[in-house]
């Protein structure tokens, strides 16, 4: 795939036989795939994340990061799925949702047909779920393969077909340099947002 690239060297990579492989022979690692559409890539370290100075409202969520994320890189089996909360979510929380799809739709203006959207950090995919269609491809970045799977299967349900779903760390995303035509981080900013109130002043809508 045109976007991918080695999280490790950065150099490029190829699918080969149900997998990705990275094309530099010193490096030569191989990333596996699920579902076809599943892409495992998460870097083999990353660098440490320190936590402490976020001030959190949400001490399980803070909780779960701190489990999900320290290094060593082990996030496979851990916890539910980012996008569990949607399904019982309240009527604001919902709206909340659509109003930041509406928005970050209006800022794109029309997809590009021949580009692609990457949701960096997309945690449920909500967003990109509701501005994937017109595009060439999307690519849901999340570090969560639990989170990335149902999100698999969200997509699938929808019809959804030009999602793509890569576990990675956005600190070391494993993307090609100027390889997507739009960037979205609105789980990153506004989600954890919430952590610290710094956007809106407020915190997450009830
Ligand atoms: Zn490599």
């Amino acid at each position: 795939m045109l976007l991918l690239s080695c999280p490790d060297c950065r150099s490029d990579v190829e699918f080969a036989n149900g997998r990705v492989v990275c094309l530099q022979p010193d490096c030569g690692r191989v990333f596996t795939v699920y579902e076809e559409r599943i892409i495992d890539m998460p870097p083999t370290r990353i660098p440490s994340w320190q936590l402490s100075a976020a001030e959190t409202h949400f001490q399980t969520v803070e909780d779960s990061y701190r489990r999900l994320c320290q290094v060593p890189f082990d996030l496979g089996t851990e916890g539910a799925a980012w996008g569990d909360i949607d399904e019982g979510a309240t009527e604001g929380y919902l709206r909340f949702l659509a109003e930041q799809a509406e928005a970050a739709g209006q800022l794109l203006g029309s997809p590009d047909a021949n580009g692609w959207i990457v949701d960096v950090s997309g945690g449920s995919g909500y967003l990109l779920r509701a501005l994937s269609e017109g595009w060439r491809g999307a690519l849901h970045l999340e570090a969560h393969l639990p989170s990335l799977r149902a999100e698999f299967n969200r997509a699938s349900r929808a019809g959804l077909c030009n999602m793509v779903f890569v576990r990675g760390s956005y600190l070391r995303p494993p993307l090609k340099s100027g390889s997507a035509s739009a960037v979205l981080a609105m789980d990153t900013i506004i989600r954890s947002s919430h952590h610290t109130d710094c956007f809106f002043g407020t915190s997450m809508p009830r």
